[in-house]
């Protein structure tokens, strides 16, 4: 099965209580797909500016990842975001947002990213989401990602996004800023009105919850690390675990096959954390996320 995301590919400047970097490499679509190789292969779409390098492809191709639809723009920058956690690491500010390549991004999929069979439209601007999804028409999965960012700047455009996903995936409070809801049960019963079958709640160290068109649900915890050094990129890197199971996952895409993804989500964050940006994923392998996930099923049972 293949798997193609489009997101954003950047650098970022991140600040903690406890330490700093000024230049990691990050991105919605870099974090999913650091995680997302380890179970299936991964195709990852987006520009990139000249001060992407050889050394930032070598960590995605050391995980397999496919960098093919990796558009080099001439003469541009990278696009770069920069953020500062609080001493309650679940909070954190956005400091600056440059757009730089994305700007004038127009994605020309090719044929094999085109064929995905399961696709991700990790955070980035709705419209290039939708122009997208609707080249790889034969997907058979389709879930996104967003951020207050885009429900503040660009609230029209990311609900028809939504309106042509299966599966939408957002944090407790952006969920409730989309739908100007303040219970999270109610919010997530408004986001499936506007067309998904299912959407999944991420709770930061509380973990997520699945709510599915025909009433389900399903929570799972955060797995329990005491080594947490700096989040940023966990929800992507629970997507990537997420639809990276469910990419490899050859019978119907229903809500058992889900709660299983969310397992392998929840374990692939779960190590996002224990370094800065993915840098913890780098090294990291398949049997790693299997015995978290093992261990998260031990915790959960009962
Ligand atoms: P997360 O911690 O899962 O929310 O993801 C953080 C990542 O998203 C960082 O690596 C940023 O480069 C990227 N990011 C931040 N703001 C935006 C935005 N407005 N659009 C797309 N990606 C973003």
């Amino acid at each position: 099965m293949t798997l193609t995301v489009v997101g954003s590919i950047a650098f970022d400047a991140v600040e903690t209580p406890s330490g700093s970097r000024d230049r990691l490499l990050g991105g919605s679509a870099v974090h999913f797909s650091l995680a997302s190789s380890l179970l299936a292969e991964t195709r990852i779409v987006g520009p990139v500016g000249d001060d992407f390098g050889d050394a930032e492809y070598a960590i995605l191709h050391r995980r397999g990842v496919l960098t093919d639809d990796v558009e080099h723009v001439p003469g541009g920058k990278t696009f770069f975001w920069a953020g500062r956690y609080h001493r309650d690491i679940n909070q954190r500010d956005t400091l600056q947002t440059d757009l730089n390549v994305f700007e004038d991004f127009e994605p020309k999929l090719s044929e094999a990213s085109r064929a995905a069979d399961v696709l991700f439209l990790a955070n980035i601007q709705p419209d290039l989401q939708r122009e997208v999804r609707e080249q790889c028409e034969r997907a058979r999965f389709v879930a996104m990602d967003s951020m207050n960012f885009w429900i503040e700047s660009a609230h029209g455009s990311l609900l028809r996004t939504i309106s042509l996903a299966d599966c939408l995936l957002l944090n407790d409070g952006e969920l409730e800023q989309l739908t100007d809801e303040p219970n999270l049960t109610r919010a997530a019963r408004k986001a499936l009105e506007l067309g998904p079958r299912f959407v999944i709640a991420k709770q930061g160290e509380y973990g997520s919850a699945l709510y599915s068109r025909d009433g389900g649900y399903f929570g799972i915890t955060a797995y329990p690390t005491a080594d947490i050094v700096e989040p940023t990129g966990a929800g992507d890197s629970f997507a990537g675990g997420l639809m990276g199971f469910l990419a490899a996952h050859e019978s119907e895409i229903d809500e058992a096959a889900l709660r299983r993804a969310m397992a392998y989500g929840t374990a692939c964050a779960s190590f996002n954390v224990e370094g800065f940006g993915s840098e913890r994923l780098y090294e990291l392998d398949r049997a790693a996320i299997d015995a978290r996930v093992a261990e998260l099923e031990q915790m959960t049972r009962f």
